[in-house]
């Protein structure tokens, strides 16, 4: 069984927290293999303590897993899932590069990193638009997709990929930011690799957000592989301190199949889901693109200050 750890407040260091929601599975029986870490888990509602900062208001998941333990589940994640789900994912990346580009300008061949990309849906539909688009992402499943799809993604995390300093002019987070150990350090590097004036492009959930308060415990993204709840406040914050200036913040929701939206819904309740499921089928709408927008992810756009962040502590 792997190691937990506890740790302080990554946004300020204060180590006085007060507990947010109480762990729904206990330590020593938790899913310690990577079927929970899949992106397409179905693991809601399940997960470790969540906590909050009584200094700054950050809510994180604590104790969990020593980070080392939590990265390798990545590395050996698999998800056939994943690549059925892919037309959903085509579509919300399609939606999110056009508000991308309004910040950033035209794509003409600059270069741009998604980091966390795993089987590179984001860095094609960057490359397709004319980006000369680079994925880094821990799972070597994964990046075995993305580069057999002929993409330039690289197996790794933004510290040991390698990339040279000041390499990039946008780099983007997807959902990506939340699972990661020390969010703080990932961002600062993210600022190494930006050249002066670039784009960092932040989505997540929004703990904060009308829709999590009023579904409290219930809130589905309360979920083991999620180690940090950010609200658009403290996102920003941290955003803040590791060199950028923020551009915006603003919900931004997801596209999906109503075929795969019906086996979601499954999990909540069957009889819900077989009388769409039904009504899907009649009228053959599985394959048509739904917009979901409970208001509870959000988008954030920053851009990297001329002055230089604070040097890198360690990743943990
Ligand atoms: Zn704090």
């Amino acid at each position: 069984m792997p190691e937990i750890e506890c740790v302080p407040c990554y946004l300020c260091g204060s180590t006085d927290w007060r507990e947010r929601y109480p762990a729904t599975i206990p330590y020593e029986e938790a899913a310690a293999d990577w079927s929970a870490y899949r992106c397409t888990s179905a693991g809601y509602g399940l997960h470790h303590t969540i906590v909050q900062c009584r200094q700054c208001g950050l809510v994180y998941t604590n104790p969990r897993w020593l980070g080392g333990e939590i990265l390798h589940n990545y590395e050996v994640v698999e998800d056939d899932l994943y690549l059925q789900e892919r037309e959903g994912r085509v579509l919300t990346f399609r939606h999110h590069l056009q508000p991308l580009q309004l910040v950033t300008g035209p794509p003409a061949g600059r270069r741009l990193l998604d980091v966390g990309c795993y089987t590179g849906v984001f860095v094609e539909i960057a490359a397709d638009a004319g980006w000369d688009a680079w994925g880094v992402d821990p799972s070597s499943w994964a990046v075995g997709e993305a580069r057999g799809a002929g993409l330039q993604v690289v197996e790794g995390t933004l510290a040991s990929a390698g990339f040279p300093a000041e390499h990039f002019d946008v780099i983007t987070m997807w959902d990506v930011i939340e699972h990661v150990s020390n969010p703080a350090f990932e961002l600062r590097e993210a600022h190494r690799l930006l050249r002066p004036g670039g784009t960092l492009v932040v989505h997540t959930m929004d703990i904060d957000s009308l829709f999590a308060r009023t579904m409290g415990r219930r809130w589905p993204w309360l979920m083991e592989m999620h180690l940090y709840y950010f609200s658009q406040a403290t996102l920003r914050q941290m955003v803040e301190q590791a060199g950028y200036q923020v551009i915006s913040s603003a919900p931004q929701g997801r596209y999906t199949r109503m075929g795969y939206l019906v086996t979601r819904v499954r999990a909540f309740s069957r009889p819900v889901a077989w009388v769409m499921g039904r009504v899907v089928e009649a009228v053959h709408l599985q394959e048509v693109a739904v917009p979901i927008n409970l208001g509870d992810l959000f988008t954030l756009y920053a851009r990297k200050t001329p002055w230089a962040a604070e040097s890198p502590a360690g990743p943990d």
